[in-house]
């Protein structure tokens, strides 16, 4: 569809889920159809309902009156329906012989890249680090946001169309050298897995976030051993950080403070996941930055904090942060450092960025020849899992082109995000269906998801509120 008569929700969702459309299947009881067009642009429908953001509901036409859809519960209750059920693929027979891709890296990009791309009828060969497919959605995101048993259920295509998986693969110089001389082309998705550092005397004495969260998974019993009983620093103000907290709190810490240089309100983690955070018994300190950590006799851990003041907004319209020369100590059985992700990507030779992403053209291709590179690898800020999924889309037809031998067209998407003035009127006026959830004091105590399932009823009910608006052109608005 052309992006100008895209309605709002469907032009900001990154990867233009024609959500409107969907709604209308959901109003006519034509599930299948729904689920069918989510799967268009979406593979894992069930664990990206859980956990994305929806930037679609923030442009909602209702989100300007009385709330926006509840695309995020209709969302799950929709991929739950058919969770168990097995999908009619329909495969390309396009080329011959049929081309061989290589995909590095199993995560939400690299899963959907292999899907389309095996539906559009080559060979597809994955390659992972780890020993399951999923990426940071299995190995970061925890159980209670996403629980694995959906997203390795949603994966379950790899079999049915064939994709080759191989895990415990980490490609360095030398395999990567080996997959360029065997595959026609190669596709980068290998996210951003090096935890970045601060600058702070002790720096040693942090736990790694990322490696906190993955442990977990690997081995919950060695980590309720670490946490049990224990008072917990938590360094950081994005998602990552807000888990761990989250996590801790469910492995038995005594306490868990989290730790940020601004405020609450400057976080870049998802308001909805802080308020959780708070319900489940986390504690904010606010405007703080570690500077130095020493150990005393019993081996706990002094952190040194300098405190901060909010100041002028800076150029991307957050408040910058003045010292204030104040220092507070605290002490903490374990100070867990959680501030954002680099690329690691030393195996690679071709272009980067001045941030470690890698470089690449409208079209997804690095600097290397028949190389192409997607997800959070290509970009350091909006790293979630629509946007490498939407790039898994993309860049699957620009790889389909240069298998085939057809000129590639790369151009620039022009984001044509109209500012949605509109207002409901009175009379279709009704309240938004809020998120079911475990009551904190219950969910706090295990890993066991959080959302509860809506009835039928209540699907239906939420569904029926979308105003089927072409950037409400109906009588709907006024
Ligand atoms: C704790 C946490 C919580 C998050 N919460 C959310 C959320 O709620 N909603 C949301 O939308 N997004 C969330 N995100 C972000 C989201 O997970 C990422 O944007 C998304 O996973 C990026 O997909 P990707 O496929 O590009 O990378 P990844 O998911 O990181 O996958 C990359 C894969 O490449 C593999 N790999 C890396 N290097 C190599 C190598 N050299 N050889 C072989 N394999 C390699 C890795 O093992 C991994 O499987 C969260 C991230 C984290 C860390």
């Amino acid at each position: 569809m052309n992006e100008k008569k895209m309605p709002p929700c469907m032009l900001n969702c990154p990867a233009h889920i024609n959500i409107g459309e969907v709604l209308n299947f959901i109003k006519q009881k034509k599930f299948l159809d729904a689920i069918n067009l989510v799967k268009e642009n979406l593979p894992l429908p069930a664990s990206i309902a859980r956990i994305c953001p929806h930037p679609c509901e923030f442009k909602c036409t209702r989100n300007f009156k009385d709330g926006a859809i509840n695309i995020h519960q209709i969302r799950i209750f929709l991929a739950d329906m058919f969770l168990n059920k097995k999908f009619d693929f329909e495969i390309k027979e396009n080329v011959e012989p049929q081309k061989k891709v290589c995909v590095i890296g199993a995560g939400p990009a690299g899963i959907s890249c292999a899907y389309f791309l095996s539906l559009l009828g080559h060979k597809i060969f994955v390659f992972d680090q780890m020993s399951e497919p999923g990426g940071m959605l299995k190995y970061g995101v925890p159980e209670y946001r996403l629980p694995k048993k959906i997203l390795n259920r949603e994966i379950n295509f790899f079999d049915e169309l064939e994709i080759d998986f191989t895990g415990n693969m980490k490609v360095d110089k030398k395999k990567f050298n080996e997959l360029k001389n065997k595959f026609d082309a190669i596709i980068l998705a290998i996210g951003a897995w090096k935890a970045k550092k601060i600058k702070c005397v002790g720096e040693e004495n942090f736990y790694n976030g990322i490696e906190f969260l993955r442990n977990i998974k690997v081995n919950k019993k060695k980590m309720e051993e670490l946490v049990d009983g224990k008072k917990i620093a938590v360094i950081g103000g994005g998602n990552t950080a807000i888990d761990i907290c989250r996590s801790a709190i469910r492995l038995n810490a005594k306490e868990v403070i989290n730790i940020y240089r601004r405020t609450k309100n400057e976080m870049p983690a998802e308001i909805s996941e802080i308020n959780d955070a708070i319900d489940e018994g986390v504690i904010f300190k606010e405007l703080l930055s570690p500077t130095k950590i020493l150990l005393d006799d019993e081996n706990k851990k002094i952190l040194f904090m300098e405190k901060y003041k909010l100041g002028e907004k800076d150029f991307d319209g957050r408040a910058s942060i003045i010292k204030t020369n104040e220092i507070l100590t605290e002490k903490f059985d374990l100070i867990i450092l959680a501030v954002g992700q680099d690329v690691e990507a030393d195996f690679f030779e071709g272009e980067k960025n001045i941030d470690g992403t890698i470089k690449i053209n409208d079209c997804f291709e690095t600097s290397e020849k028949k190389i192409f590179c997607i997800g959070d690898a290509i970009r350091n800020k909006n790293r979630i899992a629509i946007n490498a999924i939407a790039d898994a889309k993309k860049v699957c037809e620009h790889v389909n082109n240069f298998l085939l031998g057809k000129e590639l067209i790369c151009k620039e998407e022009i984001a044509d995000v109209k500012k949605n003035n509109s207002q409901v009127k009175n009379k279709f006026r009704s309240e938004r269906l809020e998120m079911k959830k475990r009551k904190a004091c219950e969910r706090k105590k295990d890993f066991d998801e959080i959302i509860l399932p809506w009835s039928e009823k209540e699907f239906l009910q939420e569904a029926s509120r979308c105003l089927n608006c072409r950037g409400c052109k109906k009588n709907d608005c006024e």
